[in-house]
């Protein structure tokens, strides 16, 4: 008899974007003539830029022609790609990293998810709370933690960002084995200084753990003395694997290319070098047939001059919409955090409101769609999470709208 995974029905538990598409669909229909207006959505919105755009056309050209056709390539990505990422972590962030740390993944919501295969089903689990669901419903799925409780799973260890920590928990003060950090945040856009960042990865030193360290949004950083990437702090390459994308920066959401740092000098909980990076290499050359070598053409020209300087004026723009939210809900008195070195705004609910009753609230009356801070664990409650991907005029109508009926 073939028994499916008990694990996979632990997941059973609501998930967060059905259940707005569920309550948007059901407003439209009793509202078939009125339009919704989307602050909701982690989703990019605007064209792919022209330099970027121009390099996949070429690498078409080159795959159209029998003597420049390729196939496969190596599972761990290109060999160019891998360099220019070294180099890019060399110029930008001054830190040093091999090209063969580097592992090019399809994005980073599969390098999240999978990462936990090459770790113990035993390994205790930190995640934060709120949290980007992927961390913790992967570990759910990999047999780490117990039932849903009704609020939240046993077995993790939950490190809550609330007001009082400006959305930044400190290090656990039990044991853990992994630790998962996101930074800028989704969905709190908070970001840890280095003397936050340095407190994890002292602790991870000290307790022979890995932090799994998610730069996704790295480039939305603009404040300076940020860190950008958790190898800025010294001791990092021992015990930190980072993922990141071009998601979020040059607009590959469709496109699909992300990459992952697994260092050959970490460390595992026994203290031995070169293992995880092994096992991570064991399991991308076995289960993964690596990424497009189209979005690899694009993603070597992103990180060139010209990419950079495209990626940079797109990130512009999402940040001129963040900036149009915070500024917008601030002017009616809504508590707003995030948003300045990140494409989110963190917003706190008036009125003593839960997040579910002023996600209902604005869709009923201002008929614009945010996402309900509890639907990232239940430290969210009392907050929504306004994105800033959308196209500057409906982001300006969509905070007016917001503005005119908040006293409803
Ligand atoms: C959008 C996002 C990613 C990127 O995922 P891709 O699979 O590369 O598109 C990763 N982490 C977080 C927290 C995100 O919000």
């Amino acid at each position: 008899m073939a028994e499916v995974n008990r694990n996979f029905l632990k997941l059973a538990s609501g998930y967060l974007f059905p259940e707005i598409a569920r309550r948007t669909r059901a407003w439209q229909e009793r509202n078939p003539s009125l339009e919704i207006l989307r602050l909701g959505i982690g989703n990019t919105t605007e064209p792919l830029t022209k330099y970027i755009a121009d390099a996949m056309h070429q690498e078409i050209d080159l795959l159209s022609r029998r003597d420049t056709y390729t196939g496969y390539g190596d599972e761990q990505g290109n060999e160019s790609l891998r360099k220019a990422l070294s180099e890019f972590y060399k110029r930008e962030y001054g830190v040093i990293i091999n090209p063969s740390d580097f592992f090019i993944s399809d994005g980073a919501k599969s390098d999240a998810a999978n990462i936990q295969e090459i770790f113990s089903s035993s390994s205790i689990v930190a995640v934060t709370d709120p949290s980007y669901p992927v961390y913790v419903d992967s570990n759910v799925a990999g047999g780490r933690t117990g039932e849903y409780n009704g609020i939240n799973y046993d077995g993790f260890v939950y490190l809550k960002g609330r007001k009082e920590n400006g959305f930044i928990p400190s290090p656990p003060d039990v044991h853990v084995d992994l630790i998962y950090l996101c930074s800028p945040n989704n969905p709190t856009g908070a970001v840890m200084t280095r003397e936050q960042l340095k407190g994890f990865v002292d602790y991870a030193l000290r307790e022979r753990a890995v932090i799994i360290f998610d730069a996704a949004y790295s480039d939305y950083i603009r404040e300076e003395g940020l860190p950008h990437t958790i190898y800025e702090i010294e001791g990092a390459e021992r015990c930190a694997i980072e993922i990141n994308s071009f998601s979020k920066n040059a607009g590959f959401t469709g496109v699909r290319l992300g990459w992952s740092i697994v260092p050959e000098s970490l460390q595992s909980g026994n203290g031995e070098e070169g293992v995880v990076h092994r096992l991570w290499n064991r399991r991308q050359t076995t289960f993964f047939n690596g990424a497009s070598n189209i979005a690899q053409a694009g993603g070597e020209a992103a990180l060139s001059e010209k990419g950079r300087a495209e990626c940079r004026s797109l990130v512009d723009y999402y940040l001129g919409n963040a900036k149009i939210i915070k500024e917008g809900l601030e002017s009616i008195g809504i508590l707003c955090y995030g948003g300045i070195n990140s494409p989110y705004i963190w917003a706190e609910c008036p009125r003593s409101m839960t997040s579910w009753q002023f996600f209902d609230f604005l869709l009923e009356k201002a008929h614009v769609v945010v996402t309900p801070g509890s639907g990232f664990g239940p430290a969210g409650e009392g907050f929504v999470r306004l994105s800033s991907y959308g196209h500057r005029e409906d982001i300006t109508r969509a905070v007016d709208a917001i503005k005119e009926h908040i006293n409803d």
